[in-house]
């Protein structure tokens, strides 16, 4: 088991150094419930350490380097994740339970992330500004400083990729803190980092509990930007702590998105979208579209076809690659559980099937409900489990409220053949991205992403993110 691992997991890696910590923290494979590792257990004293080491970075050589060689090293990363693809997905799979073709995908993205913004790193650009006789103005893009990266278990590669790779472009210097329940990617993609040649403390990786380590850098006063991934409320104590610091905060949140299949959608094109979307890494996905909302012309269309499709969902180990593994850890479990048992009053259309699972794998059954209405708390709440619930609606309208009618607004997708309706639709859904007859556009590297409301604010990936991780300076020369 973890043959693939070429760094010791119970390491955190501050300047250059891979260090222990005073205490470990036991990571558990969800799989099967067994120990997988022991991890570091980062304490506040080890953020500060980190904190420090990415300043000395910033003020040494990785602050000298032009936007060009900081690019080169960037891409040069990508090349190495991609020849360590197979080893990152096994890892991941034991790790956050990933069925192995996903945890493949996910490795590979963060490939694609590091060309990107290797690519990027001497491409964006301020500008000169007219202004009065005898002026010249112009604007300088320059790198925050230190910048925090708190992130969740869910996609911890993708998340790696899109958050730190956009600081690195700009020449930032990183402090990241995994979540304590996957954090063995981020130390393998250390590893790569160092291998590629990037400088000692421009990345610093303090795996640990989000209530010491999270907080403590979260509330670091040295700290320039935080960037966060998860829940509401653990982005709420996020962004009041860096407050203190009036630091800076990009928060996602996660979301409850909808899919709007209408009366004269390709429902053969839909189909897998309107599944995969739900069920992709057991539901654990922001941009998850747990609620369908179906025309009534096509309702019954559409809830049989989706209800076969979930009858052919087989749930079982991440290594056997079935169609969904574990969720990351029975506590996660309960909570998906509980949000199940909130649903007794509504009738499920199917649920899929469990194939060899072991018993103390964080197992639960993909689940379909029909008929539900828009304020149901099914409908209403983040379940981040391998749940959807149907709702039926009459008019394009009455779609839109519902849709609408959530705390979140991360993502949207839209089924119709009426390019009127694409157009209107894609103006009055409250999300930070749109998906016209498709959903999520595969991934996405180079689309923005982020959301309003409750999913939070920012936007990660693409060109855009570039702008979160900078700060702009005007410069106005007076000459006469
Ligand atoms: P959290 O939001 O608590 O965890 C996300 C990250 O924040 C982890 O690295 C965590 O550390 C850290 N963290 C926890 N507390 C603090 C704190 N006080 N200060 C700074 N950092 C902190 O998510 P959970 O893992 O508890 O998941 C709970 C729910 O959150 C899920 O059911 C889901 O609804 C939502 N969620 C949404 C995600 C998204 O992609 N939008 C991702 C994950 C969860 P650690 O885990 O090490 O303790």
């Amino acid at each position: 088991m973890l043959d693939a691992l070429w760094f010791n997991p119970n390491e955190m890696l501050i300047g250059g150094t891979w260090k222990t910590a005073v205490s470990n923290l036991p990571l558990f494979n969800p799989s099967d419930g067994s120990l997988l590792a022991e991890i570091a257990n980062g304490s506040a004293i080890n953020i500060d350490e980190a904190v420090t080491a990415a300043q000395v970075a910033r003020n040494g050589k990785w602050g000298q380097l032009s936007a060009t060689e900081r690019g080169r090293i960037l891409t040069k990363i990508g090349q190495k994740v991609l020849e360590r693809v197979d080893d990152l997905a096994e890892i991941e799979a034991y790790d956050v339970g990933k069925p192995l073709a996903q945890a493949r995908a996910d490795a590979v993205a963060l490939a694609r992330y590091m060309e990107f913004y290797g690519g990027a790193a001497d491409k964006l650009m301020g500008e000169t500004i007219p202004y009065l006789n005898g002026y010249t103005v112009y604007t300088l893009r320059e790198p925050h400083g230190v910048t925090g990266h708190i992130i969740p278990w869910n996609y911890p590669m993708q998340i790696i990729g899109r958050s730190v790779g956009a600081a690195l472009a700009m020449g930032n210097a990183c402090v990241l803190k995994p979540a304590e329940e996957a954090c063995l990617t981020a130390l393998a993609f250390a590893r790569i980092c160092g291998e590629a040649g990037l400088p000692d403390g421009a990345l610093n990786v303090v795996p640990g509990s989000g209530i010491e380590a999270g907080a403590a850098l979260a509330g670091n006063p040295n700290v320039q930007h935080i960037s966060f991934t998860g829940s509401v409320h653990t982005g709420a104590l996020v962004q009041r702590a860096a407050g203190v610091n009036v630091v800076p905060v990009t928060l996602e949140l996660g979301g409850k998105s909808p899919q709007l299949v209408f009366n004269d959608a390709n429902l053969t094109a839909a189909l897998p979208f309107l599944v995969n979307a739900g069920i992709q890494n057991a539901g654990q996905t922001c941009s998850a579209s747990s609620r369908i909302l179906i025309q009534r012309g096509i309702y019954n269309s559409v809830r049989d076809r989706m209800a076969e499709a979930y009858c052919n969902l087989t749930v079982g180990p991440a290594m056997a690659d079935m169609h969904i593994g574990p969720l990351i850890s029975e506590r996660q479990k309960a909570l998906v559980l509980e949000f199940l048992a909130k649903g007794s009053d509504l009738t499920i259309a199917a649920q899929g099937k469990l194939h060899d699972a072991p018993n103390n794998g964080a197992y639960v059954l993909p689940t379909l409900f029909e008929n539900v209405t828009a304020d149901h708390p099914l409908a209403q709440d983040e379940i981040f489990g391998p749940v959807q619930v149907l709702i039926p609606f009459e008019t394009e309208e009455e779609a839109v409220a519902i849709a609408n009618n959530t705390d979140y607004g991360l993502v949207a997708g839209i089924w119709t053949a009426d390019g009127a309706r694409q157009m209107r639709l894609a103006k009055s859904l409250r999300a930070g991205q749109i998906f016209i007859n498709n959903y999520g556009a595969g991934g996405g590297v180079e689309l923005p992403f982020g959301g309003i409301g409750k999913s939070g604010h920012g936007r990660e990936k693409g060109f855009e993110a570039l702008y979160g991780f900078s700060t702009l300076k005007t410069i106005a020369a007076h000459h006469g």
